[in-house]
């Protein structure tokens, strides 16, 4: 919370004053004297993204999304800005450090301890980034970002760009009285306005009293730069300054230009108004548009307009005095956080309401699942298989022969097995995985009603020069009907991507091919408690862009890659546990109807004698098995446990 209610304020209070952000990048680049080799749009562009940046990440943190991505991109920007903030309380080249523009001003001390606080907070994060609950769930959290993305770029920073900052932190603000200020720096107090001089740019005379203890209006054009101020609005300008003529109002231009200038800006415009010096700092600090208007009354600043929102000319018409435009503006600060609360914090509070509610309902839903498959259960205890058959998914017990047996050894094992299962039929779909050269031998004599037939892999290519592959066309023409894609060996020692084994499972499914999709966490997953990340996004990477119908052809295979070859089995409570979360965001994503469905298998040192158990869990579809797959006993074994 501390760490992103402090990166939500950062990136809004420089998204608000997105030129001032800009200065203060300048200054950094100036110290490091490379001011002059980085152009002004560069700058004003990075200040734009380097805000937005802190309240996307502010925002994320907040709703806990991306927690592992981005509590390590927050982790990376607190160890770049933490070094850099205590080198700047060392050497003190900037006064302040500009962490949230001029809205709170520390000293860059205080803005070291502040980084040390957020370090800590952010290493935690690190550490633990899945402690942080979620305000959202993951299908809706891009609806979070994309529109506080639009907030801030748009609605805030492209407004304040184009307008003004809405909310003006400096002491030039509308309502500053610049008379009182400014006597008190003359009398020796402390003062805001300390560098604030005009200076008339043909004789130098400092006119600053004169100006500010004119009691009546006056208006300033201020220009930090005329060779760089926007002449888009020139005509808008130049009527502002004829119906100062009218009416008699003072009228300056201050800038920090000074003579050949001048004259160009004279030259191009038509401007006939007297020009004033001032320091550039301070005019930049004035107002955020070159040029900008201001309206001063009785020393008071009463109005503010940047180049692009002049007064029209309709407002042109009548005295200041009897003219709505003489009213010092009424402060809108309370409207304004009204309206960021109305358009901003409440559609996503809505949000958050709505999404949990619904992930409440869900909740409800599956918990009504899991006491309705218990309770079958409980109805006859001693025979699972009813349980599974009051729904309609398939039961599977599948072999994974992996790289074992030669091709006679092979033959022998599955024509005993074909002679064992026709003699006795099993209450369950059994497969069996073979390696490649099998196939095409055992598809001849196997009687596929009792034994389906599975390669282990296939290539995530159609057809062509990838030597040595095998695709999923020439599969499917041995007689096979399965195949297995993203076994844990494969992803670990050949490096199969989330992406790769997406083309795989398309090219299987084109081909007519069922796919066991495998899916599991290492043990340092398990012990960090990711087990359910990992298998999610492993689903997300390789089967969730699949179509409904396309989906429903899948078989899972959860497998703990803890448990697999190794003889330690994941407890029934333990496989029963993921197996009812990856049944339920299944549902998420297609619908309670397709996840109950869905078949989904347990893989991980299944035997004989542990199946049983597995098995006659409520989300456990029957098992993917390695070792024990290679004697016909063991096997028969486990398909068994479905007649217990
Ligand atoms: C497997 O590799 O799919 C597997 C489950 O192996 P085992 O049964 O030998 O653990």
């Amino acid at each position: 919370m501390i760490l992103a209610l402090t990166f939500i304020l950062s990136g809004f209070v420089k998204a608000v004053d997105p030129l001032g952000t800009q200065y203060k990048i300048h200054d950094y680049l100036a110290v490091w004297g490379l001011a002059s080799y980085v152009p002004d749009l560069l700058t004003l562009a990075g200040a734009v993204l380097l805000a937005a940046m802190e309240f996307i990440l502010g925002i994320c943190l907040l709703f806990a999304i991306r927690r592992r991505l981005v509590s390590k991109v927050v982790l990376v920007v607190m160890l770049i800005m933490t070094p850099l903030t205590l080198w700047l309380a060392i050497t003190d080249p900037i006064s302040d450090c500009g962490c949230f523009g001029d809205a709170l001003v520390l000293t860059n001390w205080q803005t070291l301890w502040k980084n040390v606080v957020l370090l800590c907070a952010a290493i935690v994060v690190w550490k633990w980034p899945t402690l942080q609950p979620r305000l959202i769930s993951e299908s809706n959290q891009w609806i979070v970002v994309n529109y506080s993305t639009v907030f801030i770029l748009f609605v805030i920073a492209g407004r304040s760009l184009y307008t003004l900052p809405q909310f003006d932190f400096r002491p030039y603000h509308v309502g500053a009285d610049l008379r009182a200020g400014w006597q008190r720096m003359m009398e020796g107090e402390e003062s805001p306005y300390s560098e604030f001089f005009i200076e008339r740019a043909d004789d130098g005379e400092d006119i600053t009293e004169a100006v500010l203890n004119d009691s009546g209006y006056t208006f300033l054009l201020v220009a930090p730069h005329l060779e760089q101020a926007d002449d888009s609005q020139l005509d808008e300008l130049n009527s502002v300054y004829e119906y100062s003529l009218d009416y008699g109002y003072p009228f300056y231009c201050l800038t920090a230009s000074t003579g050949a200038v001048i004259s160009r800006w004279c030259d191009m415009t038509g401007a006939e108004y007297p020009f004033c010096n001032t320091d550039d700092i301070t005019l930049k600090t004035v107002i955020r548009s070159n040029p900008g208007l201001l309206l001063l009354h009785d020393g008071v600043v009463i109005r503010k307009w940047s180049h692009n929102a002049l007064p029209s000319e309709k407002a042109l018409t009548k005295r200041l005095e009897d003219s709505p435009l003489g009213k010092q503006l009424t402060d809108s600060t309370t409207s304004k956080i009204l309206w960021i609360l109305t358009w901003f914090v409440l559609p996503l509070v809505i949000l958050t309401l709505a999404d949990r509610l619904w992930a409440w309902t869900r909740w409800v839903r599956s918990s009504k699942r899991r006491k309705k498959a218990n309770s079958d259960q409980q109805t006859d205890n001693n025979n699972p298989i009813n349980k599974k058959v009051s729904n309609m998914r398939k039961k599977i017990v599948a072999g994974n022969w992996k790289m074992n047996m030669n091709l006679q050894d092979g033959i022998a094992l599955a024509k005993e097995l074909n002679e064992t299962l026709k003699a006795d039929k099993p209450n369950c779909g059994v497969v069996i995985c073979t390696p490649f050269i099998h196939l095409a031998s055992i598809a001849q004599f196997l009687d596929q009603d009792i034994i389906g037939l599975g390669a282990e892999n296939c290539a995530d290519k159609e057809k062509g020069a990838f030597t040595g592959e095998v695709s999923a066309e020439m599969v499917k023409s041995t007689g096979a009907q399965y195949v297995i894609l993203g076994h844990s060996e494969r992803r670990e020692y050949y490096k199969e991507t989330p992406e790769i084994l997406k083309e795989k499972v398309l090219l299987a499914q084109k081909n007519d091919l069922k796919v066991i999709f495998c899916i599991g966490e290492s043990l340092e997953e398990r012990e960090a408690g990711k087990q359910n990340e990992v298998v999610k996004a492993e689903l997300e990477g390789s089967v969730f862009n699949l179509s409904e119908e396309d989906f429903r052809k899948i078989v899972i295979a959860y497998e703990p890659i803890w448990a697999i070859g190794t003889g330690k089995t994941a407890t029934a409570e333990q496989a029963e546990e993921i197996h009812a979360y990856i049944r339920s965001i299944i549902a998420e994503k297609y619908g309670e109807a397709v996840a109950d469905d869905t078949t989904i298998l347990y893989g991980g040192s299944c035997k004989a004698s542990n199946a049983p158990e597995l098995f006659a869990k409520p989300d456990i579809d029957g098992g993917l098995i390695g070792g024990a797959s290679l004697k016909a006993a063991d096997f028969k074994g486990i398909i068994d446990a479905w007649k217990k």
